[in-house]
């Protein structure tokens, strides 16, 4: 069957979203998609010393009780109208306790989808770090990272924009050229441990159509990965479902037939 997804999108839960979950999952419903997965950042670990104060308060407003609770809700209002799935994007963080935490969040609440997400190191966003390295330290240390992000201990479904960190460094050549026994590494695990490999159409001026990259995506149906996720990482209504024809044009070309929407514990095909 061919239908609309966007399985990656926030609401104001999130401390940098700018709409609440009524109006996203209103204006989700206006554009007729199918299945609209939200997914509120989990970053209990952010350094809230170095992020700017309105971040820091929305960080800290984020509380799980409220947020299921309050999207539980909406789910079932519009059940028979559009498939909602309440689902959390876990950043991973090298801090075993807060990972504990997040594991005990996803018994209790059982999100519908998890999206296993690196956002930076040390508590802080690559989009607060200013780079001083070389190419090959700062995309080393990241894909170390976002490989053994893929083996914590929580349930997770998606691997969330992989090559995040290239929207926010200051190479001229953001490409992982040269990183391909790293990107390997994560696509074979991917594979083998049977999860999905999001592409991600938030790409914030980079000269591509997707996170992760063509190439990347290439790489994983050529290693035999065959799952992929659609999401906007829409912040807002006007971004939900943004860069979908260019995303499923790459797929397409590629060889990829479909998308894979991860609900509740189900992985649903839709035909690209
Ligand atoms: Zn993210
Ligand atoms: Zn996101």
């Amino acid at each position: 069957m061919k239908f609309l997804t966007d399985m990656h999108t926030h609401t104001s839960f999130s401390p940098d979203a700018e709409n609440r979950a009524e109006d996203m999952l209103a204006m989700a419903q206006k554009k007729g998609l199918a299945f609209y997965g939200i997914s509120d950042h989990f970053e209990f670990d952010c350094d809230i010393l170095r992020m700017p104060k309105e971040e820091v308060l929305g960080y800290l407003s984020l509380n799980e009780e409220e947020y299921f609770h309050a999207l539980r809700h909406l789910q079932e209002d519009y059940e028979g109208v559009m498939n909602v799935a309440v689902g959390a994007e876990i950043g991973y963080t090298e801090d075993a306790k807060i990972r504990g935490r997040y594991e005990l969040i996803c018994e209790k609440y059982h999100p519908d989808f998890v999206i296993n997400s690196v956002h930076g190191v040390a508590g802080m966003d690559f989009a607060f770090q200013t780079f001083e390295e070389d190419k090959r330290t700062v995309y080393g240390a990241y894909l170390a990272l976002v490989r053994k992000s893929l083996d914590v201990s929580y349930p997770y479904d998606v691997v969330g924009h992989l090559g995040y960190i290239a929207r926010y460094v200051p190479f001229e050549d953001k490409s992982f050229a040269g990183f391909e026994n790293d990107i390997d590494d994560i696509l074979t695990a991917i594979i083998q441990k049977g999860k999905i490999l999001e592409v991600n159409t938030a790409v914030k001026g980079l000269k591509q159509a997707t996170l992760p990259n063509e190439d990347i995506l290439k790489r994983y149906f050529a290693l035999g990965g065959r799952m992929v996720s659609l999401g906007s990482d829409a912040h807002n209504t006007q971004r939900i479902a943004e860069g979908r024809e260019r995303a499923v044009q790459v797929l397409k070309e590629i060889g990829f037939t479909h998308v894979t929407v991860p609900f509740k514990g189900e992985y649903i095909k839709a035909e690209l």
